[in-house]
């Protein structure tokens, strides 16, 4: 429990700003440094004074030991003391003592500071250390030992012990006050510890001269990163007193000029969007997953006759005939009735798609008013069909009178006006079938062609179709064959339009069979459904036409110098016919290799 205390009071009390980080652990480094080395050599000082003051007293002892000498040899105590007297002037001596070699005191004087040295009387015995070399013993303060932290501050005494003709004749004792070398020890630690802390000011004054400028640096790049969006592309100056700022710098630099030259090409683009939006012709609208209208395009708000804005916010269904409402939401393409401001309907075509927005979802519409198309399409199915009844009438008397002539109803004609004859017969033949194919069309479009739905056997109806193609077929040296039959089989369906789908889908096949070639049909049951194919080896249908084969007036080849005649109405009456008795028409096909189209009816349930 302490040390997490510990560590969040110091995480608390630990600044955050990096300036004040980074002075306060200088600060600190500085200290333990300059205290670490102070010690050192302060305790260095004060090993070398105790040394030199063991020296001293080492030399001192020796020449008074060697004089003592003398006044025991000649037991002249008094001479001795005198002796000592005299010589006691050492600044911090406190005692000399002379014993003899029994270790009884022969002459001892004291000296206390500022008094002179007096001889002190005693008759007592002292032990002198064994051996014949002088002994040195410190005295302390509290204790009698130096500590390792006072690094022997605490010295208050030193006692020599100097032996006397190698001790045979007595033992010199010295004791010296040393309080003058702790005082200079202390000195100088004092000295030390000023110089540290003027070492570590004039440090911590150096480290923030040459922290400031950099973090002031530091700072202006982070304004600098925090206006970047706003900016526009403006450069921060590059700070070249450090390589890591200067890099900081160049990479917020290039990331500035980045970032406004994606901004400038943001702002083109949606500005491309928008003149886009803005000027389509079509109105595209979008909406949310409640249906409710977020944006729409000025051509949007003029279809429907709204002012500028006035369609945002509203629900989609209020642009649509409420019979139609229900479907906006569901269905992708699809012609509907728009809902005009003023109440009015109109024809509206809408494409429908959907797409995801900030993780919602969201729908467009695609929306064009069709008045106008629907009423060019009218018009032109009206010139179309009234083109085509006027020209029926006259075109079939022509056919017929044609007809006439090359039948010899008219006598025999020269070979020449007879060729021309067949010509004009032929083409007014293709002509008649032309405007059919039109009528049929326009009828069929219109919703107008009657049908005439009788559940009947579907055999009788290919064979009959068969029969009445075979001589085009002959004509063009091709052979049709029944190549699989399913007698029995009932289907509900108008005869007289299925008859046309077949006789398009067999004159197809025999207009683009090779010479001699064989178009080979086939009634197959699969399931509910009734599959009547139509197969020959032409060229077949090349991939690219493949997806228009259906449309109207589509041909493969639709040049001017085309082999076939025909006016690519067909297939798109054929499909149309088919579906509406509720069949399907399609077909297979590989280029070069023949095509295959087929018819698919439901057969009638009562059916084998
Ligand atoms: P068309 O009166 O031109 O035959 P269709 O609608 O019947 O009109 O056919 C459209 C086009 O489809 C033709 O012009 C032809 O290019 C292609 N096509 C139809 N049937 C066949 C077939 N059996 N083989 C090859 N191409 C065909």
């Amino acid at each position: 429990m302490k040390p997490r205390l510990f560590t969040n009071l110091l995480r608390w009390c630990w600044p955050k700003r990096l300036m004040v980080q980074i002075a306060l652990l200088g600060t600190l480094i500085l200290t333990l440094g300059i205290a670490a080395t102070s010690l050192y050599t302060v305790n260095k000082l004060i090993q070398q004074q105790h040394r030199e003051t063991q020296t001293r007293l080492s030399a001192i002892g020796s020449t008074l030991a060697f004089a003592s000498a003398h006044f025991l040899l000649l037991r002249d105590q008094a001479a001795l003391e005198h002796f000592l007297l005299q010589t006691a002037h050492y600044p911090g001596l406190r005692s000399l003592t002379v014993i003899n070699a029994k270790q009884r005191v022969v002459s001892e004087i004291q000296s206390e500071p500022g008094k002179p040295a007096t001889p002190v009387f005693n008759y007592r015995t002292l032990v002198a250390p064994s051996g014949k070399v002088a002994h040195f013993i410190w005295h302390y303060g509290a204790h009698d030992r130096g500590s390792a932290f006072a690094m022997g501050l605490d010295a208050t005494a030193l006692e020599l012990w100097h032996p006397i003709e190698d001790g045979k004749l007595g033992w010199l004792r010295i004791e010296s006050d040393v309080a003058d070398s702790r005082a200079a020890a202390l000195l100088l630690i004092r000295e030390h510890v000023l110089l540290a802390c003027f070492a570590i000011v004039l440090s911590a004054l150096a480290l923030f001269r040459l922290l400031h400028p950099k973090l002031r640096a530091l700072a202006a790049a982070t304004d600098f990163a925090r206006g970047l969006t706003q900016t526009g592309g403006q450069q921060i100056p590059v700070f070249s007193g450090c390589t890591e700022l200067a890099e900081l710098g160049q990479a917020l630099n290039q990331t500035s000029l980045r970032l406004h030259a994606q901004e400038h090409a943001l702002h083109a683009s949606m500005d491309q969007l928008q003149a886009m939006f803005n000027n389509v012709m079509d109105g595209i609208v979008t909406w949310d997953s409640a249906g409710r209208i977020d944006s729409a395009n000025p051509a949007a708000n003029a279809i429907f006759g709204y002012a500028s804005t006035s369609l945002v916010g509203q629900p989609i269904q209020s642009l649509v005939h409420a019979s139609e409402a229900g479907t906006v939401t569901t269905t992708t393409q699809q012609i509907s009735v728009g809902l005009h401001a003023d109440g009015t309907a109109f024809p509206l075509e809408i494409s429908i798609s959907r797409f995801m927005l900030n993780g919602r979802q969201h729908t467009m519409g695609l929306l064009r008013d069709i008045t106008e198309r629907n009423r060019i399409e009218r018009l032109k199915s009206e010139f179309v069909s009234t083109v085509s009844h006027e020209l029926r009438t006259p075109l079939t008397s022509i056919f017929g009178a044609l007809g006439l002539i090359t039948g010899g109803a008219l006598g025999e004609m020269p070979e020449q006006a007879r060729q021309m004859i067949d010509i004009a017969h032929k083409n007014s033949l293709r002509l008649t079938h032309l405007i059919n194919d039109l009528l049929d069309m326009e009828k069929l479009v219109a919703g107008k062609m009657q049908f005439d739905l009788r559940v009947q056997a579907l055999m009788p109806l290919v064979e009959h179709a068969l029969e009445i193609s075979r001589p085009y077929g002959a004509a063009r040296h091709v052979r049709l064959s029944l190549t699989a039959a399913t007698p029995g089989v009932e289907v509900c369906v108008d005869s007289h339009r299925l008859t046309q789908v077949f006789s398009n889908l067999l004159s197809n096949a025999c207009k683009y069979s090779p010479e001699n070639g064989v178009v080979a049909i086939a009634v197959e049951q699969r399931g509910e459904w009734l599959r009547i194919t139509f197969t020959d080896n032409g060229p077949g249908i090349p991939a690219a036409f493949r997806p228009r084969i259906f449309e109207k007036f589509s041909q493969a080849d639709s040049s001017d110098t085309r082999q076939k005649g025909g006016t690519g109405l067909g297939l798109a009456i054929s499909r149309e016919i088919v579906e509406k008795m509720g069949g399907e028409i399609g077909f297979e096909s590989e280029e070069g290799e023949g095509a295959r189209f087929f018819v698919q009816l439901s057969a009638h349930p009562q059916s084998a």
